[in-house]
């Protein structure tokens, strides 16, 4: 499978057309942004581990029945994927309080939640990624009330897994970002990437953060903590 021409080159990743009408091949970089683009920095590396971790853990949510667009890890930085229309929703599942929850609500981070929480952010870059719920989704035409209903089955059936499978880690999922995508035939699956770049990730016992976090606030680290979350992934 050989890259044919640059469809779009987003913030942390690139798309490029294949010759299979089907398929885009997604190349991974080291940019880093935060704050809808205000932010930006270099994470050495990044590129590298978000595409490992983000095929592996798409690779075992498929055999728990999630569907997703993965194909083909083809290079250390880029792989196959089924080409999705991308839903404009960014859905952010919670299982622990941090970041805009904590300051939208005026608690502090670390709260367990007794149920994890799910939201609906409108992927829009000009209107800085609205928060918005499902029935504004439905009314401005992003998703069927059916494709949402599946969306969030897929989200907390996700949660489930991921929260399970990183617990065994030494690893709390605090929360995450998921984006889901519509196939040609109309089936919803799973696509873009689920790494420390858009998940938090707090070791159990020391609760020191092991993702983004420590590039957006500047807490130093940032390549080893990344580095950490995949070293723990490989059973190392
Ligand atoms: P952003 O667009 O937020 O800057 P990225 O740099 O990660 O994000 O760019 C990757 C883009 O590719 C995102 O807009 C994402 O929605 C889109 N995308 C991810 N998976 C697929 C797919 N399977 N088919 C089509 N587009 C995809
Ligand atoms: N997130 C993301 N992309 C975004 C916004 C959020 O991947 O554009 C992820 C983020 O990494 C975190 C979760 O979604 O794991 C919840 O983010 P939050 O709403 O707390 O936003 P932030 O603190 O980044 O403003």
């Amino acid at each position: 499978m050989n890259k044919k021409e640059q469809l779009y080159e987003g913030k942390a990743k690139k798309v490029f057309a294949t010759e299979n009408p089907e398929l885009y091949i997604v190349e991974y970089k080291d940019d880093a942004t935060a704050f809808n683009g205000l932010k930006k920095g270099t994470i050495s590396g990044k590129g590298v581990i978000n595409n490992r971790m983000t095929n592996m853990l798409m690779q075992m949510l498929e055999k728990k029945g999630i569907p997703t667009h993965f194909v083909e890890e083809i290079s250390d930085r880029e792989t196959v994927v089924k080409k999705v229309s991308i839903v404009p929703l960014e859905v952010i599942i919670r299982n622990i309080s941090a970041g805009s929850f904590a300051k939208n609500y005026g608690v502090k981070e670390g709260i367990v939640f007794e149920q994890p929480t799910i939201e609906f952010s409108y992927k829009n870059d000009d209107l800085g990624d609205p928060l918005i719920n499902q029935y504004h989704a439905i009314a401005l035409k992003l998703a069927t009330p059916e494709e949402i209903e599946t969306i969030k089955k897929y989200a907390f059936a996700i949660n489930e897994v991921l929260k399970e499978y990183f617990k065994a880690l030494n690893i709390d999922l605090v929360d995450f970002k998921l984006e889901f995508g519509k196939q040609s035939d109309g089936k919803i699956v799973l696509a873009d990437e689920i790494s420390p770049d858009t998940c938090r990730f707090w070791d159990s016992t020391t609760k020191e953060k092991l993702d983004k976090d420590r590039f957006r606030r500047d807490l130093g680290g940032v390549e080893d903590a990344y580095q950490e979350v995949m070293r723990r992934l490989m059973g190392e």
